[in-house]
């Protein structure tokens, strides 16, 4: 790759990808990315070791995180950036989430049991051991190896999807005060694959709220689609950001750097993160 190509998100197995932070960042190296952002879920636990090894590397790595938040019922994931990684909002809002998730897990294992299908807590913990953010896809891949259901796709669609008889909504964290803990650590609040909104009143109103921009680039996305989102990015004159989602084996159709930013919006975020971190 001779141009400047930056992923701005993928996931590693702190939460639920398959790869370790220093795997990710390797092969973010060999495929001849210029950086890469790890947005894990609800997590910056990836980061201490990341951080290590791409300064090892002189890898420019961007702090990142993907939070789950949830509007009127509907599940909206909000991607930070270049905050600082030392903030204790941060810190305690994904402890929130692990709390947030530790009960929902409980529940939506209920509601299998009350089908019939019987998963214990120790199993998911073990099937999640390097997670700190245990969720449905580890629970989809029990359901896979007991032979429950083919595919990690079967799960979600029969059992754990939305309105699917095994969902659980859990606690819902508002996008307002997710878009606040960003800011407060100084970073940047970016909306996730907004194409992936079902709701158009939903995707309406995220466009109102505060962010300070948007994730147009996304895998198998058509240039009119991305079109449209730069286009509503320079209108709003918000960030356009974008990475493939990239998830190991968990999501092989997600090649790491399959969506990706240039080199200008790279920079931006970049030295955003340089000055905050010299004054934090
Ligand atoms: P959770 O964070 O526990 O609610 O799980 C949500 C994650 O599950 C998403 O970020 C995806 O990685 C994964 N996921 C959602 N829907 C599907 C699906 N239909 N098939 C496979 N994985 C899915
Ligand atoms: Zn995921
Ligand atoms: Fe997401
Ligand atoms: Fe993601």
């Amino acid at each position: 790759m001779d141009t400047f190509h930056a992923d701005l998100h993928c996931h590693t197995y702190i939460s639920d990808g398959s790869d370790s932070p220093e795997e990710l960042i390797r092969l973010a190296i060999e495929k001849g990315l210029s950086g890469l952002s790890i947005t894990d879920h609800d997590t910056v636990g990836a980061y201490s070791r990341a951080l290590t090894f791409a300064e090892q590397q002189s890898f420019p790595l961007l702090p990142g995180v993907e939070f789950s938040a949830s509007f009127r019922g509907d599940s909206v994931h909000i991607l930070g950036y270049a905050f600082s990684l030392k903030s204790e909002e941060i810190k305690q809002f994904c402890e929130g989430h692990f709390e947030r998730r530790r009960h929902r897990n409980s529940k939506i294992l209920e509601h299998l049991k009350q089908l019939g299908i019987s998963i214990e807590e120790e199993e998911l913990e073990n099937i999640g051991q390097m997670s700190e953010t245990v969720g449905r896809p580890h629970i989809a891949m029990l359901l896979v190896q007991k032979g429950v259901v083919k595919s990690l796709k079967e799960a979600f669609g029969t059992f754990l999807g939305e309105g699917k008889p095994a969902y659980d909504p859990g606690e819902a964290i508002s996008v307002e005060k997710t878009i606040e803990v960003i800011h407060k650590a100084k970073g940047k609040a970016v909306l996730a694959h907004p194409h992936l909104i079902k709701r158009s009143s939903t995707l309406k109103a995220m466009l109102e709220m505060p962010f300070d921009g948007i994730e147009g680039h996304y895998p198998r996305l058509t240039p009119i689609q991305q079109n449209r989102w730069a286009e509503l990015a320079k209108e709003k004159k918000w960030i356009l950001t974008g990475g493939s989602d990239y998830h190991g084996n968990i999501k092989p159709q997600n090649n790491l750097g399959a969506a990706w930013i240039g080199k200008e919006t790279f920079e931006l975020l970049y030295t955003h993160y340089v000055q905050i971190a010299s004054s934090s």
